[in-house]
């Protein structure tokens, strides 16, 4: 259950430096002036975090966000990345420092945590498929939510999903397809994009998946400009 997850009012009420010490600047430092870095990429339903460890060397100067609701598995990633940023501590780049997880209902009060456009990328990445009609409001992608993320994100960034269940594929690629904000890629930018890629391979879904020899169905969209009907 989410009852006693806490939301900041607004994005302003997030003190980020207790996520990325090594790069935010405590709250009370920041003064209307300092333009401080801001969450880029956000990975709703990390998981294990296998996602966010590859992103974190693709993209060493964006700050990455794991959003997860299980309170184990987001302790599990803290973990995970506490240990590498001690790992490479001493290295010359200081990696990982750039990645955090948040424990959160995603598909509540987004925009208490995001301002409009401050996005680039938001990955679904095997989300769950609440297969049952009647719990298909439960699914992460639904046109409100579409709204929502189309809100988030800045013209041209990028929606990844990424399901090994058909029906479920065809419901977000229903769902964003019907949205005036949002317009497929094409199968030739799938292939040429890194973060296709990791998503395959380097999500815990992404492996279980392969090694039962399973389908894995990709649907990108760019976050459009204005909208078209
Ligand atoms: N993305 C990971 C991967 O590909 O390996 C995990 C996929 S797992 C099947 C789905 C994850 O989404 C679970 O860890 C679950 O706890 C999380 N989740 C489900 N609903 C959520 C919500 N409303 N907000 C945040 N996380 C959620």
């Amino acid at each position: 259950s989410d009852h006693l997850l806490e939301y900041p009012k607004s994005p302003n009420d997030m003190d980020w430096s207790k996520l990325y010490p090594a790069i935010m600047p405590p709250k009370s430092n920041i003064n209307s002036k300092t333009a401080s870095p801001k969450v880029e990429i956000a990975d709703i339903g990390c998981g294990f975090g296998g996602l966010l460890v590859s992103l974190a060397t693709e993209f060493p100067d964006k700050l990455i966000l794991g959003m997860e609701i299980r309170v184990q598995v987001t302790q599990y990633v803290e973990d995970r990345i506490i240990a590498l940023r001690q790992q490479h501590a001493a290295s010359e780049q200081k990696l990982y420092n750039n990645i955090a997880v948040l424990r959160a209902n995603a598909m509540k009060f987004l925009p208490n945590f995001f301002e409009k456009g401050q996005l680039s990328k938001m990955f679904f990445c095997f989300p769950d498929p609440h297969f049952k009609a009647r719990k298909h409001k439960a699914r992460i992608i639904t046109s409100t939510l579409a709204s929502e993320y189309a809100y988030l994100l800045r013209p041209g960034g990028v929606v990844y999903t990424i399901t090994d269940v058909k029906d479920l594929h065809e419901w977000m690629v229903k769902h964003l397809e019907e949205h005036p904000m949002f317009k497929r890629l094409s199968k030739e930018w799938e292939d040429s994009d890194k973060c296709v890629q990791i998503m395959r391979k380097d999500t815990e879904e992404g492996k279980k998946v392969e090694r039962n020899q399973g389908d894995k169905f990709v649907a990108c969209y760019v976050r459009l400009e204005k909208p078209e009907y």
